[in-house]
């Protein structure tokens, strides 16, 4: 880190404002805010990120810190008009963290430095209440001890317990100011024998080892984790923030609270908080006594209540947001402790963003950067009908959304085993592993008693789109005798449970199950404008609406038959971008593709070729009747043929079985011989894709014709046909050219016999490391790219994601190599990069060339937002995802524009 000569460490509240996150930390960079906009906020100061960063990379402090802080303390003193830890009346002040980005608990804070033997009896005299400063002295020295001297925290707890268990009373509001001396006394001790030092008396040498240890708890191991886990980024540092102390454990005028100036739940606009009189924000924290809503602070403290409630209100009308804050009352003085734009829920944010450009707050390009897609997405779940009333057993982590009811099953072989019977059921374990992974894929949902968002059965339930509640630790699970209990109830295998995705609450018994109404407004079941829309139906159609008129990428689905196509077409799709024909291939005509492999003669083969002709070309007329007058693209046959094909080891049994009564049928020897032949090692990197239809004669060519017949057909039906055709898996121009060219001699054909012009573009996937770095000569033989990322990732990564997904994500997410899965979330840095190379050299050898993307990556939020910036002209997903899609594309313009026109 180099250190700027004039670099300043040290801000005063009154110096900084809520855009200097980066140097102050959210609450720093508030705090001055507040100050500024003539809010009671108790004064004091800020100590930067950059002199974190500093005393981080170095161990020691900046040189020049030390004398900023003592002007800095020197000013806070004068304006209070006493001094820190001053005998007969002492300063006292709050040390606390506060980083950039908000990490709850992560970090630490020391209340009530400058207190010592001293000042302590300064406080009583001030305060006029002994009890208080005793009781604030033994806070200090327990935070301090356990804080910045590493004292062991539960040495204090048992202390504390003893002083009540000897006293004979249950809580500590019970001990009187001799008790607490006492108490002091005991402290003291623990700190002296655990810490080999005193308690420092200079108040000054508190605050100083209180900052360090602020600047320390940036790297403890808890905060390391939550980082990796938010995607927090473990240089940014923290900054310090130095406050003179105020108290809401004065008395009955004296409280302390937290407010919000809108329904966090709901978005709207009212009195939502609670107030605990005479107590101090770890009170409320600790659970102790109970608050009150804040609606009753009018008939506790009218005066502070009505200047509270104005103070929301100028908040909010300049945050131009929803904030939450923390404000302590003392002794009838309202202070303000904090405040941020508060966190919602998503349907929240939909509701707050459309109210807020109603109330002339914001404009509608803000409104589309106050949602994102993670919240659409959340929207788009069905849900729990929230007027049902069924027993709440706990709750655990929201780990998967959705909302998920069947019965309670406790081994992988029993929810295989049922739900093969038709049963729905719940998986549920104390933590789940690879050997789980049948279980879970047949559960409707997964339920788990340890674990965090990235524990196994986290990762692995969202990858499968599952719903999860995970790391449910009131659940006592009992896998051996197969039941769990929670409290007094035992939930035996086969009872009903119902558990929320999105909430992480459990219930027993079903919960009924009501249709998403954001949902039933993309399928065109609910107007926006209709009389029974709700207001978050109205908010969401209101943001679409402009997110899809500033959007540069088009959107496309990935859908292989009618019925997706038409849900695609309703939920805003403009194409198809992939339709995979390998599920055309399944079922009753498994048999024919078997004819195909196992034909020995070109007869036989053109005969198997034959018979599929009719039957693919009907699905195609289909599907570009459904998407008629939008591009739709057909990929080729990709998959490894033996996927068509029994089971190995089934085959083998029943041949053997078979040979061994002596009546062997023909067939299944000359199929077993055909698995044996093509069995491969390595399945997603053998024969399959571009290198099928060169090996296979005629099978790409049958492909193509149906294509261009059925285009033909329902160009003759007046129809508007736009195929496009897609050949997988290329790694070399060459590959290209072999099937464009018979491709070509195929449409030309059908051509010439229907009378019909056909204009079939044919294009290529870029799925292989090599097709990315040879694009430039990939684009002479393709009218367009469409990046297959999901494959791209596999090779790029040298990852076959079916095997690495459910085996070691989860410790390589624990360890942090990376903060999602790469399946997930674009690579940037790896597979991105090639998208982008490949991109701009496929342009350059043909500046009109088409460039989308198909992998799943297409309906993810952050991935959207890069393919925006590398110039792709569409995304295509899965059918559910085009909201999210086209939402993120609206606000990758958005944001680009935003940052164009700065
Ligand atoms: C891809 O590889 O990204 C792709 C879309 O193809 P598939 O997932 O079918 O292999
Ligand atoms: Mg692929």
């Amino acid at each position: 880190m180099s250190e700027n000569k004039d670099q300043k460490f040290v801000y005063d509240f009154t110096e900084g404002n809520k855009d200097l996150k980066d140097l102050l930390g959210g609450k720093g960079a508030n705090l001055a805010e507040m100050t500024n906009l003539g809010l009671p906020v108790p004064p004091g100061f800020t100590i930067t990120t950059e002199a974190c960063k500093v005393y981080l990379d170095s161990g020691d402090e900046p040189p020049a810190l030390r004398d900023e802080v003592s002007a800095h303390l020197d000013a806070l003193e004068r304006s209070m008009g006493k001094k820190l830890g001053q005998a007969d009346d002492p300063l006292l002040v709050s040390v606390r963290s506060g980083a950039k980005f908000s990490m709850p608990g992560m970090m630490d804070t020391v209340l009530n430095i400058g207190l010592s033997d001293e000042s302590v009896t300064g406080l009583a005299a001030q305060a006029g209440d002994e009890r208080f400063a005793w009781d604030s002295y033994r806070r200090l020295i327990q935070m301090f001890g356990k804080t910045v001297l590493g004292v062991d925290g539960e040495l204090f707890e048992d202390a504390l317990d003893e002083a009540k268990a000897a006293k004979k009373v249950a809580v500590d509001t019970d001990l009187d100011a001799a008790d607490l001396k006492k108490l002091v006394a005991r402290f003291k001790e623990i700190v002296t024998a655990e810490a080999g030092r005193d308690f420092p008396q200079d108040p000054r040498e508190q605050m100083d080892l209180a900052i360090h240890a602020v600047f320390d708890s940036w790297n403890t191991d808890r905060a390391k984790l939550y980082r990796r886990q938010e995607r927090i980024p473990g240089d940014l540092g923290t900054a310090v923030n130095v406050c003179s102390m105020v108290f809401g454990n004065l008395g009955p005028d004296s409280g302390t609270g937290v407010a919000f100036t809108r329904d966090p739940a709901s978005g709207h606009q009212g009195v939502y908080g609670d107030y605990l009189q005479n107590a101090q924000g770890e009170d409320v924290v600790a659970g102790i006594r109970n608050t009150v809503p804040l609606a009753d602070l009018e008939s506790i403290d009218k005066a502070s209540y009505d200047q509270l409630m104005q103070i929301m209100e100028t908040l909010e009308n300049h945050y131009r947001d929803l904030c939450d804050i923390e404000f302590t009352i003392e002794r009838g003085q309202l202070w303000m402790l904090q405040t941020r734009v508060g966190k919602r829920t998503a349907g929240a944010a939909f509701r707050i963003a459309t109210q807020l450009v109603d109330q002339g707050l914001i404009d509608e390009a803000e409104a589309l950067q106050r949602v994102n897609g993670a919240q659409l997405a959340q929207l788009m779940f069905p849900r729990f009908d929230d007027g049902a009333t069924t027993e709440l057993l706990g709750r655990g982590i929201a780990a998967s959304p959705g909302a998920a009811v069947g019965k309670a099953v406790f081994d992988s072989y029993t929810a295989v085993k049922w739900s093969r019977s038709g049963e729905k059921v719940i998986l549920i374990r104390r933590e789940t592993n690879p050997d789980d992974l049948d279980g879970m894929i047949a559960a409707e949902g997964i339920l788990t008693s340890r674990g965090g968002k990235t524990s196994h059965a986290a990762v692995v339930a969202r990858g499968m789109g599952k719903t999860c509640v995970c790391g449910a630790e009131d659940l006592e699970v009992d896998t051996k005798r197969r039941r769990m209990t929670v409290g007094g109830t035992v939930v035996e295998e086969g009872d009903v449970v119902s558990i929320d995705g999105s909430t992480g609450k459990v219930y027993l018994g079903e919960v009924p199950v009501v249709p998403s109404p954001v949902v039933e407004y993309f399928e065109g079941r609910m107007h926006a404008g209709a009389d029974d829309a709700d207001e978050l139906v109205q908010a969401v159609h209101r943001i679409m609406a402009y997110a899809d008129r500033v959007r540069r990428l088009r959107v496309r689905a990935n859908a292989d038959n009618a019925e997706d196509a038409l849900r695609a077409r309703r939920f805003g799709a403009q194409g198809i971008g992939l339709c995979r024909t390998e599920h055309m291939f399944l079922g009753e005509r498994r048999e024919m593709v078997e004819k195909l492999i196992l034909a020995d003669t070109d007869e036989e083969r053109e005969e198997a070729l034959k018979a599929l002709l009719p039957l693919q070309k009907k699905d195609f007329v289909e599907l570009f009747e459904a998407m008629d007058g939008l591009p739709v693209t057909v990929r080729l046959l990709d998959p490894p043929l033996h996927e068509f094909l029994p089971d190995i080891t089934e085959l083998s049994v029943r041949v053997a079985l078979a040979e061994a009564r002596k009546d062997a049928n023909e067939n299944d020897l000359r199929l077993l011989q055909a698995v044996h032949r093509l069995h491969e090692q390595n399945p997603m990197l053998g024969l399959r894709g571009v290198r099928l239809g060169l090996v296979i004669p005629g099978l790409f060519g049958m492909q193509v014709r149906a294509i261009a017949e059925a285009a033909a057909e329902r160009v003759e039906a007046k129809g508007d046909p736009r195929a496009e055709i897609m050949i997988p898996l290329v790694g070399t121009v060459q590959e290209l050219e072999i099937v464009r060219d018979e491709s070509e001699a195929v449409i030309a054909e059908v051509a010439r016999k229907t009378g019909v012009d056909l204009k079939l573009a044919l294009g290529t996937m870029i799925e292989l490391p090599r097709a990315a770095l040879t694009a430039g000569q990939i684009a002479e033989a393709a009218e367009f790219f469409s990046f297959g990322t999901n494959d791209l990732t596999q090779t790029v990564w040298g990852f076959s994601r079916d095997d690495v997904e459910a085996s070691f994500f989860t410790a390589y997410l624990e360890k942090g190599i990376f903060g999602v899965s790469p399946f997930e979330t674009i690579d940037k840095d790896g597979v991105g990069a090639l998208v982008r190379d490949a991109a701009a050299a496929g342009r350059a050898t043909r500046p009109d060339l088409k460039l989308g993307v198909c992998g799943e990556h297409g309906g993810d939020p952050e991935s959207v937002h890069f393919f925006h910036e590398v110039g792709l002209d569409y995304v295509s997903c899965s059918p559910f995802r085009i909201p999210v899609a086209r939402l993120e594309a609206g606000r990758a313009a958005a944001q680009s524009a935003g940052s164009d026109s700065r």
